[in-house]
């Protein structure tokens, strides 16, 4: 493990009530150590950042989104702007999400206009890349990897602070199949020598999560490797009883 904090986040995708929220919200909170070495974020639905928001005041666990539009207000129905996530609190926000490209439309060029408009905004991001398994398959992965980064990051020069990279192969999302430590290793290891073509020494401090499928079972030796920073954790992250020993895991 390098000494770079890890970074454990809950990607709650569409799940939750308000009363859901705030139950695993408070859980999540009383459960994680106070001496704990990781950093925590949650990332619940837009209709719960308040009410998280609000369980979570005083606390040093970070409110997150789970994406932002570049426009600052206007005639944008349904667009949450990086302003309004400020606002209400969050801390992060997470941007190019696998299911964004997938179900939304999201293009490289229009997760680096979020992506900006988020850093412009005084806000964190947490930038999603991975290939799907076809791209694996043929044999793709750095090509696409590096196209996700090199457009994602355009014009970015961003301090390591307020960036952190989520490397999520498509196929190991929500699948139960989970990259090994050795691949995920690679890829990580791929992307900071990325970071560092792209924004030279600040790479070194730069935290890359792993996602898809992290469990309780597998987190401990994802996080041992040298360039595993942390976790971005989607089903696992819905449940206390499965959050909490991941956080425990990275120490
Ligand atoms: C995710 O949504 O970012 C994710 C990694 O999901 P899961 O942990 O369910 O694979």
């Amino acid at each position: 493990m390098s000494e770079r904090r890890p970074f454990i986040a809950g990607n709650w995708k569409m799940h939750k009530t308000l009363a859901e929220a705030r139950a695993l919200a408070r859980a999540i909170r009383q459960g994680v150590a106070p001496d704990r070495r990781a950093e925590v974020g949650l990332a619940p639905p837009y209709t719960a950042l308040a009410a998280v928001a609000a369980e979570l005041a005083g606390s040093d666990i970070r409110l997150a989104a789970q994406n932002a539009f570049w426009e600052k207000q206007g005639a944008f129905t349904g667009a949450v702007s990086p302003a309004m996530l400020a606002d209400v609190g969050c801390h992060y926000v997470i941007i190019g999400h696998s299911e964004r490209r997938q179900h939304f439309g999201e293009t490289n060029d229009t997760v680096n206009r979020r992506l900006k408009a988020v850093l412009e905004n005084g806000l964190a991001v947490i930038l999603c890349v991975g290939e799907t398994l076809d791209e694996r398959e043929a044999g793709q992965t750095f090509e696409v990897v590096r196209t996700q980064l090199r457009e994602g990051l355009a014009g970015v020069a961003a301090g390591a602070d307020r960036l952190v990279i989520a490397y999520e192969p498509v196929w190991a999302i929500g699948t139960g199949k989970t990259a090994t430590p050795q691949q995920a290793q690679e890829v990580h290891a791929f992307i900071r020598s990325l970071l560092r073509e792209f924004m030279g020494p600040a790479a070194e401090a730069i935290r890359i999560q792993y996602g898809g499928s992290v469990t309780p079972d597998n987190a401990a030796t994802l996080l041992a490797q040298p360039d595993i920073d942390g976790a971005l954790v989607g089903g696992a992250s819905l449940k206390p009883e499965m959050f909490l020993p991941i956080i425990n895991a990275a120490g």
